[in-house]
């Protein structure tokens, strides 16, 4: 007691309630959620794009389009772990007196594939809800004029009916395969909301399918399935081993190449102005079995000999047909990449950066 009692003297608490959440952690956030007139101001001109998770699959592929196409009045800062880690407020708040952003593109996540959100579900939903607690109140705090947060598709209830669409997120439980990682991200939606109508802030959210690209995480273990089975390829074609897809190969998946989803990004960070969330997708009709994203793999690779199955391994959810209708309506003229050359640049990329990749 009398520790707690020193401690919340030094550090300058003087009400009951500062003193309670002082014990329970949150001293730094009260502190932090005063006026924002306390956050020494700084001029600001043009547009600041803070890029969290700019280090990862997604947050790599923006900064290529953005190297591609940079305009004068807009600077971007990319961050990765290191720079914060994100589940601390503190952390949090620092990186934003330093970066002073007027946008942000919160990409950063406990991000796995099926066999890892299987293993990990209460840390999927802790580390993301801490992240994007504080991500959001900094927003807040930092008056971002705009804050764009990234969903998934695999979130949406398991049992529904099909297309899902962007209203149908709430309705119903998620696959229990997932369930941390799904009532972490839906409550960002369900935080925009009431940081809109509460505080007027401009936050939304973006729904991508499954992603794949250079710099994703090639795990076996950890990562996606389509990372995951490029380097299951590589080491077969290396060892003569067998090249094994995990399940039945049956369930069905949308997969959007990441420069694709990060041209989309940029976009919506520009031009999308509504709260509700929009899922960036290929259409319905692209839709591909595991089994068939095996096939394409083999082939990028020139792996010739059959492709196993191991069906002792969960299949997951079967399907999440997503329904870009939305999207094309607002951008009629988008093309996607072909999953076959979105595979071969993919494969190319990680057999030329092979001692580099995460894996
Ligand atoms: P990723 O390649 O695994 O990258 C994750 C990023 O988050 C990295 O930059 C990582 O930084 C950062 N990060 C992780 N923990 C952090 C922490 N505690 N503090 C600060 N930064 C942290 O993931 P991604 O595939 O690009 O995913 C980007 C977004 O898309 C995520 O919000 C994800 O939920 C969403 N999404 C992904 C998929 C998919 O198929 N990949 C599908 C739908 C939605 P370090 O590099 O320093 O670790
Ligand atoms: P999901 O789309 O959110 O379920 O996550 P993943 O990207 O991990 O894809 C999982 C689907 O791919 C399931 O149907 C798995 O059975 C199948 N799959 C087949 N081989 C692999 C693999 O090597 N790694 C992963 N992660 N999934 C695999």
């Amino acid at each position: 007691m009398e520790s707690i009692l020193a401690a919340t003297k030094d550090a300058g608490i003087s009400t009951i309630e500062e003193a309670i959440a002082f014990t329970l952690g949150y001293k730094s956030a009260m502190a932090s959620s005063s006026p924002s007139s306390q956050i020494p101001s700084k001029a600001q001109s043009g547009t600041v794009v803070l890029v969290t998770g700019g280090t990862g699959l997604v947050g790599k592929a923006v900064q290529e389009v953005i190297e591609a196409e940079a305009r004068a009045d807009e600077k971007w800062v990319f961050v990765g772990s290191k720079d914060a880690d994100l589940r601390n407020f503190d952390a949090t708040h620092a990186l934003f007196a330093r970066v002073r952003p007027t946008h942000v593109i919160h990409l950063a996540a406990f991000v796995g594939g099926l066999f890892r959100n299987l293993k990990y579900k209460t840390e999927f939903f802790r580390y993301n809800v801490q992240m994007n607690d504080a991500v959001m109140q900094c927003c807040k705090e930092f008056n971002v004029k705009k804050l764009v947060s990234c969903l998934s598709t695999c979130i949406f209830p398991d049992k529904t009916t099909y297309p899902i669409n962007e209203t149908m997120l709430h309705n119903g439980a998620p696959h229990t395969s997932n369930e941390g990682y799904a009532h972490a991200k839906r409550m960002i939606d369900v935080m925009n909301r009431m940081y809109n109508a509460q505080y007027g802030c401009k936050f939304t959210s973006v729904i991508p399918t499954n992603i794949y690209g250079k710099h994703d995480n090639f795990s076996i273990q950890d990562g996606h399935v389509i990372p995951g089975l490029i380097h299951k390829c590589y080491k077969a074609k290396q060892s003569g081993g067998d090249f094994t897809v995990w399940g039945t190969g049956k369930p069905m998946r949308q997969f959007i190449y990441s420069l694709d989803l990060a041209r989309l990004m940029v976009w919506v960070m520009r031009k999308y102005d509504d709260p509700d969330p929009i899922i960036l997708s290929v259409g319905e009709k692209e839709e591909v079995s595991i089994a068939d994203v095996a096939g394409h793999i083999a082939k990028a690779m020139s792996f010739s000999r059959a492709v196993k199955k191991d069906t002792t391994k969960s299949d997951g959810q079967f399907k999440k047909t997503a329904d870009n209708s939305k999207l094309m309506k607002l951008y009629p003229d988008f093309k996607f990449t072909s999953i076959a050359d979105g595979l071969k640049e993919t494969v190319q990329w990680f057999e030329k950066n092979y001692d580099a990749a995460r894996k």
